[in-house]
Parts: structure tokens; C-alpha cells; sequence
């Protein structure tokens, strides 16, 4: 068996990277081991290519951003927060900006900016890496990790393993959820594995035809057993299968919880600024401009004219008639669809689809003040493989980077 580091890091990913830089700039020689050819393929691909890195959000908000253990995650938050995440990434040469909802960007919108800055920091810190290493197994002698196997047949050694391995959704990115069974069989809990911010599949088969239309700032009311459960402002896609997006995304982890309870619905309010009644007034004033307009061709506010031909086929009406022609009672059952379309849940996408993975090794196994699993000496995890997880907005990849860089600096003080 090789010993020739003190600390192997297991997954490049942004979690794994930072903790490696880290505990090498602590002067810890360290390897970072990563299955695919190189670092950070899912990082590339995060925000659309562009890298939603962090938030804005001030400290004593950003925790309401987490669906899962946020608590946990105050030790890595006041430890490395982010300003600091941004700070560090302009230290390595990476100007970012700040768009809507306080989502931080880098300024090139570039994705690959920040990898490339992560791999100064890197080599920076002599870190060396290591592609193509799938590691199989973790290696624990009397509570103690003693190293790694890789796949290739040969054990490297080392008395500090941090996991950074990720969660278990995109799993042609490499991360497939490999370290789970690792941790499930040294004693760790594993909560189970399950699609976080994912789309939502949708039981009305109209939905289909709006495939590609986007509604920005919408209401979106979630139902559970027909009780209101929660209501959000988000902008949503429509997908062939139902609907994607922020808001959707949002949502999912709430659907996803509810749909064991009952069946779930969403209500969209397409209209989310005017009352019903401001509705009808705004719908009588277009009639009386244009009398012989037809119902297809209504133009009312931001509704795609998509959308609108399903809610006047949802009420009833037919799209050829002049809308002069419309009953007070036509008009009111169109309003009232406008302000709340209806969708039923079916199911959340699968796991593989979806952006992040709830659930993964057990927080309660993990000191937050470390990393450093409470069962197994040296044995560290962060990023995505944690049972954390969190809202669109950057709030994943800071968690990473947070959790990453608090594992680091534990090992090269421990
Ligand atoms: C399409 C998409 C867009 C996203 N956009 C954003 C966004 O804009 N903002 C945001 O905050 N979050 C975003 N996320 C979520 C974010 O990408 C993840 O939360 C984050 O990458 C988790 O970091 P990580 O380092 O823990 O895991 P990963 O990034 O998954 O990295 C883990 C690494 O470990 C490697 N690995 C796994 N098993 C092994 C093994 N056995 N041996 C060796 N190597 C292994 C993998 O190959 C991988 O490179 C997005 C996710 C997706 C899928």
C-alpha cells in the first residue's frame, strides 16, 4: 500500500476541489482523486453554463434557504461564507456580478472561469491530481480510515480521507452516489436518496402542447388534499412532461414530501398583480375596444396566446367566438381560470434528472463544527453526498464550497 500523502481527497468536484486546495495550503500534502478525465464536470454545467455560485442573501437569511438540516450548516457558514467564497474566487482572478434574487454570477458568465480558478488554487497549493481514479471503497482499521482502493486494484493510504463524491442525480457527471454503501457499511445512516429541485410531472395532458413556454412571475399555490399548503412567486417552464423551472424547482422538495400524504395540486395564478375583479374590468375595457376580436386572439397582460387558448378550452368557450359574445358567466369562469390554473401532481421527475439529490449520508453521523464523521477517526464529507440541500439561487454550491472548505482547514488542524 502507498502512503505518500497525508490527506486523499475522493471527488473533484467543487465540495472536493476547495477542501484539497485548502488542506494543501495548510502545507498537508495532499491528493485529490477524481473518476472522470477531469475536475469539475458537473460545475461546469451548473447555471445554465454560467455558475449560479453563491447568493447574496445576508447570514441570518440564508439558512431559510435549505430544505434539509440548515442548522447543520452554520459552522461552515461562519467559517467561509459568501463574501468569502467571492473574495476567494477574486483572489484567483474571478470578478463576479450580482443578478436578480441577489444570484451571483461570474462576470464573464462563464462556468469555466471558476474551474479554472479552482485548479490554480490547486496547483497553487501543490495538490496533486489525479483523473481517471475511480476509487471503489474506503479502507477503516479500529475506527481509523486508513486509505482508499481504486479501481485499478492498488490501495493508497493516508490517516485523513475527506469524501466530496456528490449526490446521486446526473449520474453520467460521475456522481452516482458511490459513497453511500462506504458509509452505510462503517456505521453511517444514509437517508434515503430522492430528486431535489426537480421537475414536476403534471396528470393534465394539455400541458404538453405548452412545452417550451416560459410565464415569468407567476403565483403558484401548492394543495395538499385540497388544503393550501404553500404559496410562492417564481417564474416557471412548461415541460413535455408538466413543469420545470425555478418555481417548479422550488417546490419540489414540498411536492415531493406531500405527494406521501395525499394528492397534490397547483394552482397558477397567471394574473398575480389584479384581483378577479380587476380582471374583469381589464377584460370588458378589451372587449369594448375591439368587439369583434375572437377569443384565440386575446391579448391579456403577459399570458402566452398558448396558454390562453387552453384556459378558454378549460372554460368552456369557443376559441372562434367574437368576444363580445361572451356571457357575463364566460367571462367570470375565464377570469377565475386566469387567476388559477389548475395542475394535478403525478410524481416528481426521477432522481437522475433532477439538479441536486436530497438526502445521502446522515448529518447526525458528522461533527458540523469539522466534517469529520463522529463514527470514524480521519474520516471527513462534504458537499452534495451530506444530507443537505437547498433552494435554486446558489445556495447549493455554497453549501459545497462552505462544507469543502471547513473539511480542509480540519484535517491540516487536526
Ligand atoms: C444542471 C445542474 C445545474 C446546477 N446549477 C447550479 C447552480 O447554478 N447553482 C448551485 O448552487 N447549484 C447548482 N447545481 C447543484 C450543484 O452542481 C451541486 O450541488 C454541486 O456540484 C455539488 O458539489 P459536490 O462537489 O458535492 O459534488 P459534484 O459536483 O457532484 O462532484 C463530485 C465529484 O466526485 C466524483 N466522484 C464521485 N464518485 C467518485 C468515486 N467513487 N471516485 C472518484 N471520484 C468520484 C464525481 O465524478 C464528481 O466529479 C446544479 C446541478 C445541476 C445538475
Amino acid at each position: 500500500m502507498i502512503n505518500a500523502y497525508d490527506v486523499i481527497v475522493v471527488g473533484g468536484g467543487p465540495a472536493g476541489m476547495i477542501a484539497a486546495g485548502t488542506a494543501g495550503k495548510f502545507k498537508k500534502s495532499v491528493i485529490l482523486l477524481e473518476r472522470n478525465n477531469v475536475l469539475g464536470v458537473k460545475l461546469r454545467i451548473t447555471g445554465n453554463g454560467r455558475c449560479n455560485l453563491t447568493n447574496k442573501m445576508p447570514l441570518n437569511r440564508f439558512q431559510d434557504y435549505y430544505v434539509d438540516n440548515p442548522k447543520f450548516l452554520h459552522n461552515a457558514f461562519n467559517k467561509f461564507f459568501n463574501t468569502d467564497l467571492i473574495e476567494f474566487f477574486e483572489r484567483l482572478g474571478v470578478k463576479t456580478k450580482v443578478e436578480n434574487n441577489g444570484r451571483v454570477f461570474p462576470i464573464s458568465d462563464q462556468s469555466a472561469d471558476i474551474i479554472q480558478a479552482l485548479q490554480l488554487y490547486l496547483q497553487n497549493n501543490k495538490v496533486k491530481v489525479s483523473c481517471r481514479s475511480l476509487v471503489t471503497d474506503i479502507i477503516v482499521e479500529n475506527n481509523q480510515v486508513a486509505g482508499v482502493k481504486l479501481a485499478e486494484g492498488e490501495n493508497l493510504k493516508a490517516e485523513k480521507v475527506i469524501i466530496a463524491t456528490g449526490g446521486k442525480s446526473y449520474p453520467e457527471l460521475g456522481s452516482n452516489g458511490s459513497a453511500y454503501s462506504w458509509a452505510l457499511k462503517t456505521g453511517h445512516n444514509i437517508i434515503q436518496p430522492r430528486p431535489g429541485l426537480s421537475g414536476i410531472q403534471i396528470k393534465e395532458s394539455w400541458v404538453k402542447a405548452l412545452q417550451g413556454i416560459s410565464l415569468n412571475q407567476i403565483g403558484i399555490s401548492l394543495f395538499v388534499n385540497a388544503k393550501k399548503k404553500k404559496q410562492i412567486t417564481a417564474d416557471l417552464v412548461f415541460a413535455h412532461y408538466g413543469i420545470s423551472g425555478p418555481g417548479a424547482f422550488d417546490l419540489s422538495a414540498d411536492v415531493g414530501d406531500c405527494l406521501v400524504k395525499g394528492s397534490v395540486g397547483l394552482y397558477l395564478d397567471l394574473l398575480p398583480c389584479i384581483s378577479e375583479s380587476q380582471g374583469m374590468e381589464k377584460l370588458d375595457d378589451i372587449i369594448a375596444k375591439s368587439p369583434g376580436c375572437m377569443g384565440k386572439n386575446l391579448a391579456f397582460n403577459q399570458i402566452p396566446k398558448k396558454l390562453i387558448a387552453v384556459c378558454l378550452d378549460l372554460a368552456g368557450i369557443n376559441a372562434t367566438k367574437p368576444l363580445s359574445q361572451l356571457s357575463k358567466k364566460e367571462k367570470r369562469c375565464l377570469i377565475n381560470i386566469f387567476k388559477q390554473v389548475q395542475l394535478t401532481v403525478q410524481s416528481l421527475r426521477p432522481l437522475k434528472e433532477a439538479m441536486i439529490t436530497r438526502g445521502g449520508i446522515s448529518v447526525k453521523q458528522i461533527n458540523p463544527a469539522t466534517m469529520e464523521s463522529r463514527i470514524v477517526n480521519g474520516l471527513y464529507f462534504c458537499g452534495e453526498a451530506i444530507d443537505i440541500s437547498g433552494l435554486s439561487g446558489g445556495f447549493n454550491l455554497q453549501a459545497a464550497f462552505s462544507t469543502g472548505y471547513l473539511a480542509g482547514i480540519a484535517v491540516a488542524n487536526s
